[in-house]
């Protein structure tokens, strides 16, 4: 019986070896060194926040894996020997495979600052990283004052993190307005005031030169590089960015560039060696997609794409349209299609923005200037329907259709309602139109004819 081995447990790999086996009854081994259990990533926050307990991370049952004849081997991979078909573990056991899908994830970025590696410094990946976290900042009696590096989704989880023990936090972001290398400049706006509102202490403009130790090699402060102001804490986060985590491929002649490289079919440059998730990169990025995308979703369609060419149907990554989620402290993020920041637009990109005038919500959404085409939507604080959006996509919709029948995309809509008027005024006198309103549909929604 063909037997497949997997590396790596997040979402990627466990996706991988559930859908072959739906699909098949090949022998499955999955072993991965972080955790015994796939767990989910991006709840880790809500762990140290006791919102939940680890266990709850863990969407399986224990006894799900053996039920499903899915083999669990708790360990670090640190040779793969392609010629011989087999992976060796750092307690030198050997697995041999018939198919190997690579499925490592990420590490956190270091960019050789001076005392990166002191204790009191770490990242907000794993979840040792988690347990390391609980013994650095305990409370605000071990952990005076935190100081974050790097403005993206990961640090503002981890600033929201240590504000509800009550650390001070201190977060630098080396741009002058927070994730303003993905976000248009009006959101980003409006979260560096919502940052600034729940007393996290954030510097633009600011990114890190070093950070100094105490007499015991733990971190005593940081100094910026801008200013050259010394900030006292006991704790530092390293959040700037991730990078694919496949050191240990080295010297296994598989090609690597950022990442393990891939072609459509998410197989290598070594027959039967795939990779997938945060450590594949497309020799070719797909349309608008960055060839390395760490993000939850692409692991998980990604392992069910290579899960039907492993049992027998070769099929090609074909991501659709891009939408992501995230969460900006208490700020719903969605966004669907592409929503360029000033610095990444074409010229024939326009943006429509609207923003509450009390309230922390917005939407922006981006048109073809010549040919009026729908290109995608932000929001903020208003949660709004995958499938509608993924559509009008689809239809390349024009500007107008969106703007007028944006309540059928609105998942809530009581809330809705009060705003719907507002945003289609605000966009008929910026552009000169007269777009009327249309109620919301259910066959419209549900297609019904
Ligand atoms: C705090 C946090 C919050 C996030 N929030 C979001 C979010 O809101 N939305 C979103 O889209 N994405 C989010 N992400 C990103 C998302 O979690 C990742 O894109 C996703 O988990 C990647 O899945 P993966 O399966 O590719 O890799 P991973 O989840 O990293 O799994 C890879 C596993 O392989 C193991 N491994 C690595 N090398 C070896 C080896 N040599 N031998 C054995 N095992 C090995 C690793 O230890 C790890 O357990 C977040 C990430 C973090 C850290």
């Amino acid at each position: 019986m063909e037997h497949i081995v997997i590396i790596g447990n997040g979402i990627a790999g466990v996706t991988t070896a559930r859908h072959i086996r739906k699909l098949s009854d090949k022998k499955i081994t999955l072993i991965s060194a972080e955790s015994e259990y796939f767990f989910s990533r991006t709840a880790l926050m809500y762990v140290y926040m006791g919102h939940m307990k680890f266990e709850h991370t863990q969407p399986y049952e224990n006894w799900f894996w053996k039920k499903n004849n899915i083999d669990l081997v708790h360990g670090y991979v640190d040779q793969v020997n392609p010629k011989e078909k087999v992976v060796t573990l750092s307690d030198s056991t050997s697995i041999s495979y018939d198919k190997l899908v690579i499925a490592t994830g990420s590490k956190p970025n270091k960019f050789g600052w001076p005392g990166q590696d002191l204790e009191g410094v770490q990242g907000l990946y794993s979840k040792q990283d988690l347990e390391l976290l609980e013994q650095n900042a305990p409370n605000n009696k071990v952990c005076k004052r935190a100081v974050i590096v790097g403005g993206g989704l990961i640090g503002i989880e981890l600033a929201e993190m240590l504000r509800t023990r009550n650390i001070p936090v201190t977060f630098l972001v080396r741009e002058n307005s927070f994730w303003n290398g993905v976000l248009p400049s009006g959101e980003s706006q409006m979260i560096n005031e919502h940052i600034l509102e729940h007393h996290i202490d954030l510097r633009l403009n600011a990114s890190l030169q070093e950070i100094k130790p105490d007499e015991n090699g733990r971190v005593k402060s940081v100094v910026i590089a801008e200013t050259g102001e010394e900030i006292a804490c006991n704790l530092v986060g390293l959040t700037a960015g991730v990078t694919p985590n496949i050191d240990f491929l080295k010297d296994s002649g598989i090609e690597l560039g950022r990442g393990v490289k891939v072609n459509r079919f998410l197989e290598t440059n070594v027959k039967d060696i795939y990779a997938i998730g945060d450590c594949a990169e497309q020799h070719e990025p797909i349309g608008n997609r960055r060839p390395v995308e760490a993000v939850w979703y692409t692991g998980r369609m990604m392992g069910e794409t290579l899960a039907q060419t492993l049992c027998g149907n070769p099929t090609e990554y074909r991501p659709g349209h891009w939408f992501n989620s995230a969460k900006f402290l208490d700020i719903e993020y969605q966004t669907y299609g592409w929503v360029f920041p000033e610095k990444r637009k074409t010229k024939n990109e326009l943006h429509f923005h609207w923003r509450h005038p009390k309230q922390k919500l917005c939407i922006t959404i981006a048109f073809d200037r010549s040919t009026q085409t729908f290109l995608g939507i932000n929001t903020f604080g208003i949660r709004m329907r995958h499938e509608i959006f993924d559509r009008w996509l689809t239809e390349k919709r024009n500007i107008d259709h969106v703007v007028a029948h944006l309540a059928d995309a609105n998942f809530d809509p009581e809330f809705y309602r009060t705003f719907e008027s507002e945003i289609v005024s605000k966009f008929n006198v910026q552009f000169g139109k007269n777009i009327q309103t249309q109620k919301k549909s259910l066959k419209r929604i549900f297609h019904i004819a």
